[in-house]
């Protein structure tokens, strides 16, 4: 991607509503514009980082066995009214009323209508386990909307629900969940622990939230000190093992939020942190809450009327934004993890008017584009110091930085935006470095 073709809208001043450092550098960044309270648009690098979260979260959706749907954002009151949720939910629910006088809502969640959808295809124990998921839009009109993506009104979901025939099968459910979760914050570049947690308006017994512990984040939370130095080391799962060993390697960690902290469930060995972390997801298993009351029942083998054991499976793709920022940026500006930079490298001609600058840069821009190397390329014509300026900012992994010096040494900087390690290359060197056998 040239630079001068791409719509960066980069802010100068730090943007005075902005409290937090993820939402300042967001907009200084031009990724999200505010369009009304907690409302956001998403301008062309925000949107390319959120497709990239989305990307990760589905792919291990897909391979943890969810079958991917895609439910309105509208729903209809009707079976708001069957679970008993309608009344409950109370006024962060967004209520709309149709040319009809019927009152639709515009989803906050997706227990109800997946419920629907269930029991009037699934008939049969045959059919179980299912797991349905989708990405969809989620409104809720949250009393303070504030830090921008973290806490939206309209934001961006993940949600899964797994129906099972019984309480056993559907623990393993949770289980294939619970450690997919794991693995999509780590392929993500995120450290995500998990803790236990209340369930709220979802109900139900089991709850984990996922937490990123970040000093800006609005949990409260109480885990183990050697929690929080456990790596994850799994690459690959198989989702079709027990998986409930994997499962005890975390949750033999102590971890709680505020509201399920409880100094009767650790020992007194423990070395305990009181921190604050960021909610980046929560997955629940409240068994026959949602299939009883809307009669969402399939037959078992003896021809016997079940209603199924289910779970539901939230991972906040529009907060992720945000959170990774929180957990991956320096003075100035974002370092993206690679697993989710829009392209691992910036190029950065230093002196656009120099034309043997100008031929090195496009030699090396059409090079890395051959090769399907993914590359970003600032060929407009700012000064220097700017270009580096929003190089820093926007925070691609390497810039590979080319000016006259460089060039009339035949040597080539390549600075590291992590550890701010320039090292100086020749072009053999260079590609070597980018793995491109010439
Ligand atoms: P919170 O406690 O932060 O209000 P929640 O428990 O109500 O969240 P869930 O119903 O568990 O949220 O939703 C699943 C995920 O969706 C959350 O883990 C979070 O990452 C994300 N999420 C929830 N509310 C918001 C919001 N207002 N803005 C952005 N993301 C959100
Ligand atoms: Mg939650």
């Amino acid at each position: 991607m040239l630079l001068s073709k791409f719509f960066m809208p980069v802010l100068k001043e730090v943007p005075k509503e902005a409290e937090i450092i993820s939402h300042v550098l967001m907009l200084r960044a031009g990724m999200i514009q505010q369009s009304s309270s907690g409302i956001y648009s998403w301008l062309p690098l925000g949107k390319l980082i959120l497709e990239k979260i989305i990307e990760i979260c589905r792919k291990e959706m897909i391979e943890a066995g969810a079958n991917e749907i895609l439910m309105p954002t509208l729903q209809s009151a009707d079976i708001w009214k069957q679970s008993g949720r309608y009344e409950d939910y109370g006024k962060e629910m967004l209520r709309i009323k149709d040319r009809n006088d019927r009152d639709l809502l515009y989803g906050p969640t997706n227990e109800e209508l997946v419920t629907e959808i269930f029991r009037t295809h699934v008939k049969s124990y045959k059919q179980l386990p299912l797991n349905l998921f989708h990405i969809q839009w989620k409104f809720r009109d949250e009393l303070r909307p504030r830090f921008g993506v973290m806490r939206g009104r309209e934001f961006l979901m993940k949600d899964a629900y797994s129906f099972d025939i019984d309480y056993t099968s559907s623990i393993k459910s949770y289980n294939i969940m619970f450690i997919s979760y794991m693995q999509l914050f780590k392929k993500m570049g995120l450290k995500a622990i998990p803790m236990k947690a209340d369930t709220g308006p979802i109900g139900g017994e089991l709850s984990h939230e996922f937490i990123i512990i970040a000093d800006t984040g609005e949990s409260e939370v109480y885990v183990e000190d050697d929690f929080l130095k456990f790596e994850n080391e799994q690459d690959n799962i198989d989702y079709n093992s027990d998986l409930q060993k994997e499962v005890n390697k975390y949750t033999s960690f102590y971890a709680a939020t505020e509201e399920k902290h409880n100094p009767n469930d650790y020992s007194n060995k423990v070395n305990l942190v009181k921190t604050r972390g960021i909610e980046v997801g929560h997955i629940f298993h409240f068994g026959q809450k949602y299939s009883i009351p809307m009669n969402a029942s399939v037959s078992d083998s003896e021809g016997k009327n079940i209603f199924p054991y289910m779970g539901s499976y939230g991972v906040g793709l529009s907060r992720l934004v945000g959170a990774v920022i929180e957990a991956n940026h320096d003075k100035d500006g974002i370092v993206w993890p690679r697993e989710i930079a829009p392209w691992n490298y910036h190029i950065i001609n230093l002196k656009s008017g120099d034309d043997n600058c100008n031929e090195i840069c496009s030699n090396l821009y059409n090079l890395f584009k051959e090769n399907s190397i993914s590359v970003f390329y600032d060929d407009t014509n700012e000064r220097a110091g700017t270009k580096l300026a929003k190089a820093d900012l926007i925070g691609l992994p390497y810039q590979i930085i080319i000016g006259p010096r460089g060039v009339k040494d035949k040597l080539y900087d390549v600075k590291d935006r992590k550890s701010s390690v320039i090292s100086k290359l020749s072009y053999n060197e260079l590609l070597n470095f980018l793995n491109i056998n010439m």
